[in-house]
């Protein structure tokens, strides 16, 4: 019972007790405590029972007599001292044991052969041998490898490792080939043993399989370089294609084109249609892209609404020429999306390696600028980078920086352009043209600043400016006229679709007392294409006040006619390009006259725009155009010089 409750470190038995003898004795204490070392003490001449005792599990024995000796405590001691070392080894070893059966490395060693003398179940799953098969096997027997890369048998690093005696990692790209032939990547290592003198006994290596880890790289690779949204390579990606496709240019003196896209109102679309419709049209957009280039070409998405498309292998401008085109028209196609079809168009910059650039930040910078000049043109056309929008990008921050000083200063002053009858020659109009009188720079024309200005947003403000200015200083001279002539004020897009245009234009007429019936806005086709209902709603609210809508720059968008029909439009302003080609292009004027015999169909007054010549003003009369404006009639002139232009007519 004492043996059982434990805490015993030895037993000493006299085999000679009162109420048990001989080996039964040590049996019982055996029984009750296994573990823990037993002596026996005998009479000098029962020595067989003595060694039966060990043989069952006893320690040893002591002779009677003996018993006193001095030496006994110490051999006590000596028996209790091994025993814990015992224990301890035996704990260390199972500790060792069930850690490497239970890790997920493999684990193997061999002996200073090389032959296989343990395998954990890591290692047998691995290669495929049984621990009992395997022992006593030559290393490269059980443990196949090969290169994965040059797919020839690798060296087995245990010779090398029991030869130089140190640790050594194993060759990357190794590869397991398993008994049943199943090849699993692996990373590996292997070190030697050394017995206890300091002498190579053999070499440990463990190994693990790597394919989930490479599995879980190639994924984050991906990752790393593709948009989660549309799959399609992100900028990094494409800062790699765009350093292969110049190191192959510059090896095989082959081009390629850079073209960079904005969509033209994507923010309102997601703004006032929610992320997910948003979402929907980035990936409609992607997808398109995909099916208009070549399966060499990258498309790839910046972020936002920007996409870059690398055309490679095109010397040639016409190449990146086709693919804008093929791509404008392709996104122009509505977007089916839900309950939406939505219409967009896009601005696109392009440039070219190598006359562009020849480096990837160069090339994207430039075709990035060239799309912001595409953005002025109007939207929903390409743009070829040109040296010079480089100066006017870095231009652009002081110009607007200047601009706002113009507005607080009132810098700005209009010259007006006379509209005349070309049957009769009388001055039915003129047309308002903006001129920024710069303290530093003199009287600056329009496609200087306003370009910078819409994309900064002041066109807002400088065409509420305009709009006043005109409406007054007509109004003035136009008391006591007897012929009262129409001024035209030309609107810019983002004007017309900026918060309060209605409103503060109708507020402007009221102010100042200007008839609304003599004020025509003019709009470009681009204009008017964003939203076309939202569109016609806002023109519908200026007509019923009684203002004049024309249509600018007729003839140089993208836009369908049809549309003509569902606008309130009055008058049809042919662009001044169609009139310059009367007399020079072969094929005379033919755009002109289909102008006009649409514009008498649908009832509305035709403007022939930038009439320089008498045979122009011939052509356009012999076709029936109503009315011509350009400076074979007059220069724009300041109000000053207009009245004079216009007082013999005004005198009866
Ligand atoms: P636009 O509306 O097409 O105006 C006609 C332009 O053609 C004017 O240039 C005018 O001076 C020019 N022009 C007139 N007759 C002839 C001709 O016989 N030959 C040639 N080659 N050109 C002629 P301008 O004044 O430099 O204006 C350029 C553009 O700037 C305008 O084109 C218009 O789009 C814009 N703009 C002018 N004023 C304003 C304004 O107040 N607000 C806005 N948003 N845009 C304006
Ligand atoms: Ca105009
Ligand atoms: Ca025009």
């Amino acid at each position: 019972m004492r043996l059982r409750q434990g805490d015993i470190d030895i037993v000493l038995v006299d085999f000679y007790l009162p109420d048990s003898q001989g080996i039964a004795t040590f049996q019982a204490l055996f029984q009750a405590a296994p573990i823990t070392p037993i002596l026996t003490l005998i009479h000098q001449d029962e020595e067989p029972l003595a060694v039966e005792s060990v043989q069952q599990g006893a320690q040893g024995f002591l002779t009677k007599g003996y018993f006193h000796n001095s030496l006994v405590p110490q051999a006590l001691r000596n028996i209790i001292h091994r025993k814990k070392v015992e224990e301890a080894l035996f704990t260390q070893k199972e500790q060792a044991r069930i850690t490497l059966e239970s890790i997920g490395d493999g684990v193997l060693s061999t002996d200073m052969a090389g032959n296989v003398t343990y395998l954990n179940k890591e290692a047998e799953r691995l290669t495929g041998w049984a621990r009992d098969d395997a022992v006593g096997r030559p290393v490269a027997e059980i443990l196949h490898l090969m290169d994965s890369v040059s797919l020839q048998p690798a060296r087995n690093p245990v010779e090398l490792v029991i030869q130089q005696k140190q640790t050594m990692a194993l060759y990357a790209n190794s590869v397991l080939i398993r008994k049943d032939g199943y090849q699993t990547p692996i990373e590996d290592s292997a070190a030697p043993i050394f017995n206890q003198s300091g002498s190579v006994a053999g070499a440990v290596l463990t190994f693990r399989d790597t394919s989930e880890m490479r599995a879980m790289a190639e994924k984050m690779a991906y990752q790393a370089q593709h948009d989660y949204l549309t799959g399609l390579p992100n900028r990094m990606l494409l800062n790699d294609r765009l350093l292969q496709a110049i190191s192959y240019g510059a090896r095989h003196r082959t081009g390629f084109a850079v073209l960079y896209l904005d969509l033209d109102n994507f923010k309102h679309i997601n703004d006032s249609l929610g992320h997910t419709v948003g979402d929907m049209l980035l990936k409609s957009v992607a997808e398109r892209l995909l099916q208009q280039v070549r399966h060499s070409d990258t498309v790839s998405r910046q972020g936002g609404d920007e996409f870059v498309v690398l055309v490679l292998e095109d010397e040639r401008a016409e190449d990146a020429i086709a693919a804008a085109e093929k791509i404008l028209h392709a996104l122009a196609e509505p977007h089916h999306l839900g309950p939406h079809e939505l219409h967009i168009t896009t601005s696109i910059g392009i440039s070219l390696y190598p006359v562009d650039g020849s480096d990837a930040d160069s090339l994207m910078k430039n075709a990035d600028i060239a799309m912001y000049h595409s953005k002025e043109k109007g939207r929903g056309n390409y743009q070829f980078f040109k040296e010079e929008m480089n100066v006017s990008a870095i231009r652009r921050q002081s110009v607007e920086a200047d601009l706002r000083r113009a507005i607080d200063r009132e810098e700005f002053s209009l010259h007006y352009q006379p509209k005349v009858n070309l049957q009769s020659g009388s001055v039915t109009g003129v047309e308002a043209l903006i001129r920024w009188n710069h303290p530093t720079q003199g009287l600056l024309l329009p496609d200087q600043f306003i370009p910078i200005a819409e994309a900064s947003g002041l066109i807002v403000p400088i065409g509420r400016i305009v709009l006043r200015k005109a409406c007054a200083e007509a109004k003035e001279w136009m008391d006591g006229a007897m012929n009262p002539i129409s001024v035209a004020v030309n609107v810019s897009p983002i004007e017309f679709r900026s918060k309060d245009f209605v409103e503060d234009l109708l507020g402007i007429v009221a102010e100042t007392g200007m008839n609304p019936e003599l004020l025509e806005i003019e709009l470009t086709e681009t204009a008017l294409m964003g939203n076309v209902e939202a569109s016609r709603q806002i023109l519908e609210s200026i007509k019923t006040a009684g203002v004049h809508i024309a249509v600018d720059d007729f003839g140089t968008g993208y836009s369908s006619l049809s549309y003509l029909s569902f606008f309130p439009v009055d008058i049809l302003k042919i662009d001044k390009s169609f009139v310059q080609e009367i007399g020079i292009e072969t094929g005379d004027g033919i755009i002109v006259n289909a102008v006009i015999s649409m514009g008498m169909s649908l009832k509305q007054t035709v403007v022939a725009e930038g009439i320089e010549t008498a045979g122009q003003l011939a052509f356009l009369n012999a076709n029936k155009c109503e009315e011509g404006q350009g400076n074979f009639f007059s220069f724009p002139l300041p109000p000053g010089e207009l009245r004079k232009f216009l007082s013999p007519q005004s005198s009866p």
